[in-house]
């Protein structure tokens, strides 16, 4: 901004020329050809009496020849030189002084003299008190103010000059203004230099200079001619001022407006009042009014009636200074039409900060909502199929990954209904099987029967590939079969029609998926693909699912061989233990007795581990059977425990118990589950000599407790007991037993309803429990 008027630059020029320095010049000569005011204070020579004269009436005796020197110099190398030396006043005082010659060239470039610019050594620092004001003026001013010879010497140069152009005055005085001058400029200069000739004064020229370090400052330059007292011009005064950051602020509002009018964005800005000020292009290709149209025009011609109140909202906001960002919303085109945007809006404020109206910038998002509803879609597909997918390679049950995967594939490919046919033949060998249906009810088959080898069928089962067709009835194999013609008409209109073959890895068609919709061309290839790789993800399940029968079926086979061998095996073994009691009362002889007391029992392990066996595959065959009867389980274990006693001659089995608990179970089994505990109890107490059994109701529960003071089982172990198979490595290497037990009672208390559990504690003993309902006694 230009604040300083075309006077004040004047003034200071004028300023220049009073406060300098002497200035005066010769030719080559010797003889005085200028003379200013300076130079007239220094020497107290008149300029009139002085023009003409011998430039040695200035200098003292003896200094001739160091005056020749100089003048040689200055010619000789065409530049500035300064010496200190010591000049000759009128009345012949000799003052020290400060000296600087500069060349003088003609318009032609002829050399034709010598300027000199003296200063009085004696008065620097102390100048008189209107210079000393003057220089301040100068010295404290930001603009660059320098003055130099008409041959483009500097001459004087102040601290705004040094700040602008970096040099210090010490460097830039003597240098020729040229440093100071881009090379695409010099012209420019010869072309002021002429209009200061010419006595004109330049005004806010706007130009480039550089600076010391190189870079290109932009300036404004006023300049004034320097004159001597008789008026002839003799040197030149600059005020340059830096606008460089002002010509970026201007560069930058031109970039800013282009930036704007380039937006795709609709940017808008308007009065408090919502009344429009500006309108960019973006906001034409937006909303579809041109700028002329819209500039004055009240902000709600944009706004669906129903959505005034926000902008009521809107202003309040940024009156408060508030900024609303991605503000989703409606906005009406020219056209009428509601279009999805989303809106930024800033308060625009004054220079004083005050806020004085809103920019907006408004996106239409339509098409990204469209977008992202369609990734939305994608995504969900995505998730069906991954669900399918696991379903599939995770699921053994055929039926029901075949309708899964019939209702997923319906769903994905937009059909009214899908159904899967097995490629079964019947008897008269040309049905297929409809298996599974998935958006209509198996009625809507019922009239149609099973899809009969009909020639729209017919291709998908000969594993022909793929029929898509967007109108089947205008398809040339439709209605060729009639009266059941391709589609069950009436019941299921199809129009649009997609089948794809399932096939097996070796190439067998196992059946195929089958959708229809009303309306024509729903089908599209990407629906094909997704039902295609889906296909082939359902064969490999179905052979999946084959394989799964035939181990099934092995393992059944299996489990009828051990029933049938321990049944083999029981038969020996009890007439074995007939025979053997029948012994055992025969002999009377002690030590004879011993041996068959040891292979009675040994016989009754054997007896137990064959029935332990046969238990196991009953159980993974499903068949362990429950005689259930009402039990008084306090009773049943009393007598239970007392049966057990007879089998440990090493620990005493305690046995308490409350009152009477009644549930529904099967004696000989739960016999069996107190002979595990209470035998493992024992078995693995090898150091105790006491078991506690203990039976108490808990919450309608019945709750029997086998509690040793054992080895106990560390928490790694703990949760594996129940397993089949499954035993402690290590603790209990030299005590027999197949890790059945726990298994089988689990099995036998689960099946009652109940539960088994154990705590324990590692070489401190184990409580094994199990807990079952209770039932009303009648
Ligand atoms: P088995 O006794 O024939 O090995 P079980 O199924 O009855 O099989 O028991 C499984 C395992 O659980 C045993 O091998 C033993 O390591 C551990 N176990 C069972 N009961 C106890 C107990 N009372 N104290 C410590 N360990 C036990």
């Amino acid at each position: 901004m230009e604040n300083k008027s075309q006077s004040d630059l004047s003034t200071l020029a004028t300023v220049i020329e009073g406060f300098g320095d002497a200035m005066f010049s010769q030719d080559l000569n010797n003889n005085i050809t200028s003379w200013n005011m300076g130079a007239q204070k220094l020497f107290d020579y008149g300029e009139a009496e002085i023009i003409g004269q011998r430039i040695f009436l200035l200098i003292p005796a003896g200094l001739e020849q160091e005056q020749d020197e100089i003048l040689a110099k200055v010619l000789r190398e065409e530049s500035v030189v300064k010496v200190k030396s010591n000049r000759r006043q009128n009345g012949g005082e000799e003052i020290p002084v400060s000296l600087m010659a500069y060349p003088v060239k003609d318009e032609t470039g002829q050399l034709v003299g010598v300027s000199y610019l003296v200063r009085d050594l004696r008065i620097e620092g102390f100048a008189s008190d209107r210079d000393s004001m003057l220089a301040a003026i100068i010295e404290g001013s930001d603009d660059a103010i320098i003055s130099k010879t008409l041959e483009g010497y500097i001459t004087s140069w102040n601290r705004g000059a040094e700040r602008i152009f970096g040099y210090t005055a010490a460097e830039a005085i003597g240098r020729h203004i040229t440093i100071l001058i881009p090379q695409n400029r010099f012209s420019e200069e010869v072309h002021i230099i002429n209009s200061i000739k010419r006595g004109e004064y330049i005004q806010h020229f706007e130009t480039e200079r550089i600076t010391k370090d190189g870079r290109l400052v932009t300036i404004s330059l006023s300049i004034s001619p320097i004159r001597n007292a008789m008026n002839e011009i003799i040197g030149v005064s600059k005020i340059a001022r830096n606008i460089t950051s002002q010509k970026l602020a201007a560069e930058k509002q031109v970039m800013l407006a282009a930036i704007i009018e380039g937006s795709d964005d609709a940017i808008v800005s308007k009065t408090l009042e919502g009344h429009i000020t500006s309108w960019n292009a973006g906001a034409f290709r937006v909303f579809g009014y041109t700028e002329e149209e819209m500039i004055g025009q009240h902000i709600t011609k944009l706004i669906p009636a129903y959505r005034l109140q926000e902008e009521v909202e809107i202003i309040n906001n940024i009156k408060n200074g508030n900024r609303i960002e991605h503000f989703e919303t409606t906005r009406l085109h020219k056209l009428g039409h509601e279009m999805d945007i989303s809106l930024t809006i800033s308060p625009i404020k004054d220079l004083n900060g005050t806020i004085i109206g809103a920019s907006k910038i408004a996106r239409d998002i339509t098409e990204e909502k469209r977008a992202k509803e369609i990734i939305n879609q994608q995504v969900k597909k995505l998730e069906i199929l991954n669900s399918i997918g696991k379903l599939i390679s995770e699921k053994m049950d055929v039926e029901f990954v075949l309708q899964k995967v019939t209702d997923a594939t319906t769903q994905l490919v937009g059909a009214a209904f899908g159904a899967f046919f097995y490629n079964t033949v019947d008897e008269s060998g040309e049905a297929f099987m409809l298996y599974t249906l998935s958006g209509a009810p198996r009625e809507a088959f019922e009239k149609f029967g099973m899809p009969r080898n009909t020639a729209v069928f017919d291709p998908t089962f000969k594993g022909e590939g793929v029929v898509r067709v967007d109108d089947i009835t205008k398809d040339p194999r439709y209605g060729k079969n009639s009266p059941h013609q391709g589609m069950p008409q009436g019941h299921l209109p199809v129009v649009s029609y997609l089948a794809v073959p399932v096939v097996s890895a070796t190439g067998n068609v196992l059946g195929g998926l089958f959708f229809g919709h009303p309306e024509p061309g729903m089908f599209k290839a990407e629906h094909e693909d997704l039902v295609v790789s889906l296909a082939s993800q359902t064969s490999v399940a179905l052979d999946n699912s084959k394989l799964f029968e035939e181990v099934k079926e092995l393992s059944r086979k299996k489990d009828e061989f051990i029933a049938l061998a321990t049944h083999e095996l029981k038969t020996p073994l009890t007439s074995m233990s007939g025979y053997m009691q029948l012994l055992q009362k025969k002999i009377t002889d002690e030590k004879n007795a011993v041996f068959i007391d040891k292979a009675i029992s040994q016989l009754a392990k054997l007896n137990t581990l064959i029935t332990d066996l046969f238990d196991i595959a009953k159980v993974q065959a499903g068949k362990l059977q429950l005689q259930i009867e009402e039990i008084e389980l306090t009773r049943f274990l009393a007598d239970v425990v007392e049966g057990l006693r007879s089998t440990s001659n090493t620990h005493r089995l305690q046995y308490s118990h409350g009152q009477p608990i009644w549930i529904a179970g099967d004696k000989i089994r739960l016999e069996q589950v107190m002979a595990n505990l209470v035998g493992n109890a024992i078995k693995y107490s090898p150091k105790a000599d006491e078991v506690v059994v203990e039976v108490r109701l808990e919450n309608k529960e019945a709750v029997v407790l086998v509690k040793d003071k054992g080895l106990g089982i560390s928490p790694e172990n703990l949760k594996n007991i129940f397993s089949q198979f499954y035993r402690v490595e290590g603790v209990n290497s030299n005590i027999s037993g197949l890790g059945l037990g726990l298994y089988i009672s689990k099995e036998i208390v689960e099946r009652h309803h109940g539960q088994i559990e154990v705590e324990s504690e590692y070489k401190k003993g184990s409580v094994f429990s199990f807990r079952m309902p209770v039932i009303e006694k009648k």
